[in-house]
């Protein structure tokens, strides 16, 4: 078995190869960014940036550990898939010849429980405060994104065959959440077998990916060209909800329905986003 398992490996693609970077985290951490400099009092916009960018720094870490782990794979950053009204926002997809992982990532401090009905609790401490809330739970997160998955796949090509088969289509896709802060306390003593293996933290990641290759007896250069296809049909169904930011956060105009921007002329003022229609000016 060792020198079989030895060839497979030895054919193996190496490498983890990007086929969408671009996150609308990112854009979002950039343009409250810009707004913090330009509304530096304002306490919403503060703190949305410090936790999307705890989120952000969290999906960094994944691609990180993923590009150290010289498995190859094709990895696509936040995918939104749309069936209906549902949407799946997938932070992470990641294509190996085993499995093909729709990663979430949770940048979570403190004590979380995954308790016998799969809920996932935590406790964090927040100035001397214990505090506890509630997370939705992975299980059903894990379900909603199979289903859309299911919805949106299609049946006719020979890829479809090999990927989308129902029964092939359970086998090759799961879900995982992978905690990302490295003192987050995971404690899955009473969760359901089933719900314990589909939450990790970051250090098991690699181990638990290769775990299912060992597992595979798929020679992947076979399935190479099927796996980089694959990825693209995710960019074609990727539908991402693009916010306006700036209309979310900034201040709102006294006068109509726009918003408050920084302008200068001069010296600084803020001007209304439907200026030259209004002409609202805050020095
Ligand atoms: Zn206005």
């Amino acid at each position: 078995m060792g020198v079989i398992k030895n060839i497979i490996n030895s054919y193996r693609f190496k490498g983890l190869e990007y086929i969408k970077k671009d996150s609308e985290l990112e854009r979002k951490v950039e343009i409250l960014k810009q707004l913090n400099k330009d509304f530096p009092n304002d306490k919403k916009i503060k703190n949305d940036l410090y936790a999307s960018k705890a989120g952000l720094n969290g999906e960094n870490e994944i691609i990180r550990c993923l590009k150290n782990s010289n498995v190859g794979m094709y990895v696509l950053h936040d995918i939104t898939l749309k069936s209906g009204d549902t949407t799946a926002q997938i932070d992470y997809v990641v294509i190996t010849p085993a499995k093909c992982y729709l990663i979430e990532c949770k940048n979570l401090k403190g004590n979380i429980t995954i308790d016998s009905n799969g809920q996932f609790i935590r406790k964090y401490e927040l100035n001397g405060v214990i505090k506890e809330e509630s997370i939705e739970s992975p299980l059903s997160q894990a379900e909603r994104h199979r289903e859309i998955l299911l919805k949106t796949r299609d049946s006719k090509s020979l890829l479809s065959r090999l990927f989308f088969d129902e029964k092939a289509f359970e086998d090759y896709h799961k879900t995982l959440v992978v905690l990302t802060n490295n003192s987050a306390i995971l404690n899955k003593e009473n969760t359901p077998q089933k719900c314990k293996d589909l939450v990790i933290r970051l250090d098991e990641l690699i181990n638990y990916i290769k775990r299912d290759l060992d597992n595979t007896d798929l020679i992947d250069q076979d399935y190479k060209k099927a796996m980089k296809d694959y990825a693209y049909r995710f960019i074609k169904k990727d539908n991402p909800i693009k916010l306006n930011y700036k209309k979310i956060y900034s201040p709102k105009c006294p006068l109509c329905d726009g918003y408050l921007i920084k302008r200068k002329k001069y010296s600084d003022f803020y001007g209304c986003s439907n200026y030259p229609k209004c002409k609202y000016i805050k020095r």
